[in-house]
């Protein structure tokens, strides 16, 4: 009996130590096959980002071989380099739109591009947008890359806010005009023509569905001086810069708004006529309704001002 119970422990033992072993075995056999696969997955990821790393490494290097290898020149144009491999397509509809940047120099800065010896051209067109002619004066903006400065009527960009949005949306400065133009109704009070910018900011921001676009700079409807408003004009232009908006007026024009028709060829040879004795050019020009001929008149101006190897710009330049 003693000896039999003996045996049956013994078996027991043996069976629980044999069984004990095997979930040790199983065990350390599940262990290991996750750890290699967990190593497996490390050396993958890590292969990823070394091709990542060795993929924007020659990016890199290739956009600098693309910059330096013409002429040397690195801050180059994209728009100039005819020769370098063309970078990505950037989609169709990518906005070029950044937000004007409030600049406390903006009024001597302005000075200096009147008096600058510099061949550059700040193309300007008031009293828009117009439903026919501005869709017109982008699509030759674009097609020849040059910026341009719109100084919008708040009137009109509550009618076309596409049109605004669209201006800024391909790299063009907003500016302020004041919204009615109608002279006797901004020029009553330094009230009223500041009551005339801010309806203007006001539609700029709804057109871009954008809060915080200021534009931080007027033109005064008919120029900041002279005429029966002189003297308040005067003194709204120091209230406005007071507040941190600067003006502008222009150092030449086309003369589409000096009465009349006019045709293409007059408002080339008016413009030609009036920068005479400038080199640096703020050109007034105009994209209200009435204002085809602009349209027509505009690529052989740019075209020629190229040709003399004038630099394009706008109004980023002083505040960004
Ligand atoms: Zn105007």
């Amino acid at each position: 009996m003693e000896e039999r119970h003996l045996n049956i422990r013994k078996v027991l033992i043996v069976i629980f130590t044999v069984i004990f072993a095997l979930v040790i075995i199983i065990t350390s056999a599940i262990v290991t096959a996750n750890s290699r696969k967990k190593k497996e997955e490390k050396n993958i990821q890590k292969d990823k980002s070394l091709t990542d790393i060795s993929s924007s490494i020659s990016n890199i290097v290739g956009k600098f071989d693309n910059n330096v290898s013409n002429d040397g020149d690195i801050d180059k144009e994209e728009n100039n380099n005819e020769n370098n491999v063309p970078e990505p397509k950037e989609p169709e509809n990518e906005s070029k739109g950044v937000l004007p940047v409030q600049n406390p120099n903006a009024a001597e800065q302005i000075k200096t591009i009147y008096g600058s010896d510099e061949k550059q051209i700040y193309l300007t067109f008031d009293d828009g947008p117009s439903g026919n002619v501005t869709p017109q004066i982008l699509d030759i903006l674009r097609e020849e890359g040059v910026p341009a400065t719109f100084f919008i009527l708040g009137s009109r960009a509550e009618l076309y806010p596409e049109l605004v949005k669209k201006e800024y949306e391909e790299g063009h400065f907003i500016a302020n005009h004041g919204y009615s133009h109608k002279y006797s109704a901004i020029y009553t009070s330094i009230e009223t023509v500041m009551d005339e910018y801010r309806r203007t900011e006001l539609a700029i921001q709804t057109a871009l569905g954008n809060p915080e676009f200021h534009s931080y700079l007027f033109r005064f409807p008919g120029g900041s001086s002279g005429g029966p408003y002189h003297n308040l004009k005067q003194e709204a232009k120091a209230y406005l810069w007071n507040n941190g908006i600067a003006s502008t007026n222009w150092n030449c024009l086309n003369g589409d708004a000096e009465g009349g028709k006019r045709t293409k060829e007059q408002l080339i040879s008016r413009l030609y006529e009036t920068a005479e004795g400038h080199t640096s050019l703020i050109i007034l020009m105009h994209d209200a309704d009435d204002k085809q001929t602009t349209a027509d008149a505009l690529r052989e101006i740019i075209q020629n001002y190229k040709s003399q190897g004038y630099t394009f710009k706008n109004f980023y330049e002083v505040f960004k």
